[in-house]
C-alpha cells in the first residue's frame, strides 16, 4: 500500500497534468492548482517521439492522444533548396500497433491532458497557486494565495520555466538563462507532402514543418537573436519572414504567405538545469521547472510527460519518501541531462555555423536513447 496518499500539484501544463493522470490511475488523491484562470494554450504545434507516444500507452490515453494528433513514422533531413539529404526511420517504442510519432497541435495536446486528469478524479482549481510551503517530517502545509490551505504527502511543483515551487524550495538564485536563439513559429494548411516531420538546414538559419491534424502543419524557424531584442508585435510576419529567406522549395513558397503578425509565435529560447537532487524533504520538481531545454530535440515535454509516468509508478509502492525520489532521481536525471546538453550542443553549433554533419549524429542518438526504457 502506498505511503503517499495525497498529493497536490502545482502546474497544469503537460507535465502537471499527465503526472495526474498517472498518479489518479493509482488511486492517489489529486489536487491541482493553476495559476492562469483562463486555462489557454498558444496555438502552434508540438513534436512528441517515440518515448512519449509509448509515456502516454504506460498513462493509459495512448487512444485520446493519438486520435488528436497526426502520427508519422520518419523525420526527413533536407537541404535549405529542399533536397532531401536523409530519411532517419522512426522507432515504434510503445509497440508494433502503434506509430513512432505524433504531431499535435498544443491546443489539442492540452485537451486531451486536461479533460482525462478531470475525468479520473483530479480535483483542478484554476487561478490560484502556492503562497508558502511549510513541511515535517510527516507531511506539507500549504497556505495557497486564495487564503486556503490544506496538507498534503507530497508537493509537486510542475510549474514551469519560472517555476515558484522552485523559488520556495530550492531558492531564488536558480534563474532560466537565454541561448542566444528564438523560433518563429506559423501554422498553416498541411501539404500532402508533409506526413512526416521535415527539417531544413540553411548556412544561417534552420526550418522545419510538422504535421498536426489532416488540415493542418505548422512551420518553425530558429534564429540567432543576439542580446535578446525586443520584438514589436506588429512586425513579427515581417520579420519571420526575413529569417526565412534563404529557403527555397516547400518552406520558400510558404514564406511569402506569412503576412499577418498576428499568425506568428515568437518565443526565445531560455533554459534552466537544476543540478540533482530535485527535490527537499517531500516537494518535488518535474519538467521545465528543473530541467527545461531548447526545443532542437524536440524532447522538452518528452521529459516532462517520463517524468510524470516515473513518478506516479514510483509513488503507488510502500516505500519512505525519500527513498522514492532519490530512485527518481535515478532514474531521470541522466536522461533529462543528456537531452538539455545535446539539444544546447545543436543551438550552439547553429550560431556558430559550424557544419551540421554531427547533428544527424546527435539526432539518431537521441532516438536511440529515448527509445530506451525509463
Ligand atoms: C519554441 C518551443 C518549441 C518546443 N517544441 C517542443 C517539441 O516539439 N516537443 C517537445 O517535447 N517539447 C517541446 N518544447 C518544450 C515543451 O514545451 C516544454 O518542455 C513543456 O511544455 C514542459 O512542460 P511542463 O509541464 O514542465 O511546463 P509547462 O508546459 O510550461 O506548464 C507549466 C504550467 O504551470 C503553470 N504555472 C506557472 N506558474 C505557476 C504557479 N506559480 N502556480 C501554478 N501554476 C503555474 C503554467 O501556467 C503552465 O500551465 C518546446 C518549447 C519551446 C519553447
Amino acid at each position: 500500500m502506498a505511503r503517499v496518499n495525497k498529493v497536490l500539484i502545482v502546474g497544469g501544463g503537460i507535465g502537471g497534468l499527465s503526472l495526474a493522470s498517472g498518479l489518479r490511475n493509482r488511486g492517489l488523491e489529486v489536487e491541482l492548482v493553476e495559476v492562469k484562470k483562463e486555462w489557454t494554450v498558444y496555438g502552434v504545434g508540438i513534436i512528441q517521439q517515440c518515448n512519449v507516444v509509448r509515456a502516454m500507452a504506460q498513462l493509459g490515453l495512448v487512444d485520446h492522444f493519438l486520435g488528436a494528433g497526426f502520427a508519422f513514422e520518419n523525420v526527413g533531413l533536407y537541404s535549405a533548396e529542399g533536397a532531401l539529404l536523409r530519411m532517419l526511420p522512426g522507432v515504434r517504442a510503445a509497440g508494433p500497433e502503434y506509430p513512432a510519432n505524433l504531431g499535435i497541435s498544443r491546443l489539442a495536446l492540452h485537451k486531451v491532458l486536461s479533460s482525462t486528469a478531470a475525468e479520473r478524479g483530479t480535483s483542478i482549481r484554476l487561478g490560484v497557486t502556492v503562497e508558502h510551503l511549510e513541511q515535517d517530517a510527516d507531511g506539507v502545509d500549504v497556505t495557497f494565495t486564495d487564503g486556503t490551505r490544506g496538507r498534503y504527502d507530497l508537493v509537486v511543483g510542475a510549474d514551469g520555466l519560472f517555476s515558484k515551487v522552485r523559488t520556495l524550495v530550492l531558492g531564488k538564485e536558480l534563474k532560466p538563462r537565454f541561448t542566444g536563439q528564438a523560433v518563429f513559429r506559423h501554422n498553416f494548411p498541411r501539404s500532402p507532402e508533409i506526413d512526416h516531420l521535415a527539417t531544413f538546414y540553411g548556412k544561417k538559419n534552420n526550418a522545419g514543418l510538422c504535421p498536426l491534424s489532416n488540415d493542418l502543419m505548422y512551420l518553425f524557424v530558429t534564429s540567432a537573436e543576439p542580446g535578446n531584442p525586443w520584438m514589436p508585435e506588429d512586425r513579427l510576419a515581417d520579420l519571420m519572414r526575413e529569417r526565412l529567406k534563404e529557403f527555397g522549395g516547400i518552406v520558400g513558397r510558404l514564406r511569402e504567405q506569412i503576412t499577418d503578425p498576428k499568425q506568428v509565435v515568437y518565443k526565445p529560447m531560455e533554459v534552466i538545469f537544476v543540478s540533482e537532487p530535485w527535490y527537499r524533504g517531500r516537494v518535488v520538481l518535474i519538467g521545465d521547472a528543473v530541467h527545461a531545454t531548447t526545443p532542437h530535440l524536440g524532447q522538452g515535454a518528452g521529459m516532462a510527460v517520463e517524468d510524470a509516468v516515473v513518478l506516479s509508478e514510483l509513488l503507488a509502492e510502500d516505500a519512505p519518501v525519500e527513498a522514492l525520489l532519490s530512485r527518481f532521481m535515478r532514474r531521470r536525471y541522466e536522461r533529462c541531462k543528456f537531452i538539455v546538453e545535446n539539444s544546447l550542443q545543436i543551438g550552439d553549433w547553429e550560431m556558430q555555423g559550424a557544419s551540421h554533419a554531427d547533428r544527424t549524429g546527435v539526432v539518431k542518438k537521441m532516438m536511440e536513447v529515448t527509445a530506451q526504457p525509463i
